[in-house]
């Protein structure tokens, strides 16, 4: 085994985060907030202390999936994250921008700077996993991030009508060059379950998850079909109201970390 680099930032001397786990993609939209923000939801189910660090900075849509209003509180000693309704604590972009609505136009640096910032400034109040929804790709931001923040495994999520293979290529790459375990796959828009004749359709094509798992040896944690109440809670800010158990199971893996 190589040896860990120690890239990383040092916490608020006020924060204890126990376990991080990034959540990538290899584009937008395929549902990698929907992703971050149930598994959260479902550790703290579990009764973890949990957190979510939006480091999705330019499309930052966490705190609307929880229907946050308010502004993180920003005093000289460090942030204080929001809390939302079950307890989880948040930090994005939008719970420090006066209107939701106002674009973020920064450059690279700066994007990478802030999520620097949500780590080493925010005081994360005794945290059991906290989960990072990474900005899509490969590209500087996410490479940034990974160098200053010690995550502990990835998931990475795709969507059927992706160019999978690809996607996962570089994402075991990267995570190779970082050092960082990879958890596993999720599928996310998988198939359609037609509520009239209960059959599976394949909305976005043949999945080609399990041949790609296979090649990498990683483990296919779950496959979420496309459900109509996954984005009218997402869009209404109830996601912590929805029942689907679609990520139960990763997040029992996601458990297992904490004997590590
Ligand atoms: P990303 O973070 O990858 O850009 P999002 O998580 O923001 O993607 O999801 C994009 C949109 O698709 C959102 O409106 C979300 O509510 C919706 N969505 C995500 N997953 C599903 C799903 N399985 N079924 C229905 N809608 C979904």
């Amino acid at each position: 085994q190589k040896p860990r680099i120690d890239f990383s930032e040092t916490l608020h001397e006020k924060s204890c985060v126990k376990k991080v786990i990034g959540v990538v993609s290899g584009k937008g939209g395929v549902g990698k907030s929907f992703v971050t923000s149930m598994l959260a939801v479902a550790m703290n189910r579990l009764g973890y202390r949990t957190a979510i660090l939006d480091a999705d900075v330019t499309g930052p849509s966490i705190p609307k999936a929880f229907g946050i209003k308010e502004r993180a509180l920003v005093s000289d000693e460090g942030v204080i994250p929001v809390k939302s309704k079950t307890g989880i604590q948040m930090m994005s972009v939008n719970l420090l921008l006066e209107h939701d609505t106002d674009p973020v136009v920064w450059r690279g640096p700066i994007l990478a700077n802030t999520v620097k910032q949500f780590w080493k400034d925010v005081i994360w109040d005794h945290v059991d996993f906290m989960f990072i929804d990474m900005p899509p790709g490969t590209g500087d931001v996410p490479l940034t991030v990974f160098q200053s923040i010690a995550v502990d495994g990835l998931i990475i999520v795709t969507s059927p009508q992706e160019l999978v293979s690809m996607i996962v290529t570089k994402a075991v790459k990267m995570a190779e060059m970082m050092n960082i375990p990879i958890i596993g796959l999720v599928e996310n828009m998988s198939y359609y379950r037609c509520p009239d004749n209960g059959k599976n359709y394949q909305i976005f094509g043949e999945s080609h998850i399990e041949e790609i798992a296979g090649q990498y040896h990683l483990p296919v944690l779950a496959r979420i079909p496309i459900d109509p109440q996954i984005s009218t809670a997402c869009d209404r800010g109830m996601i912590e109201m929805l029942e689907g158990n679609w990520l139960d199971s990763t997040a029992r893996t996601v458990e297992k970390m904490e004997e590590e």
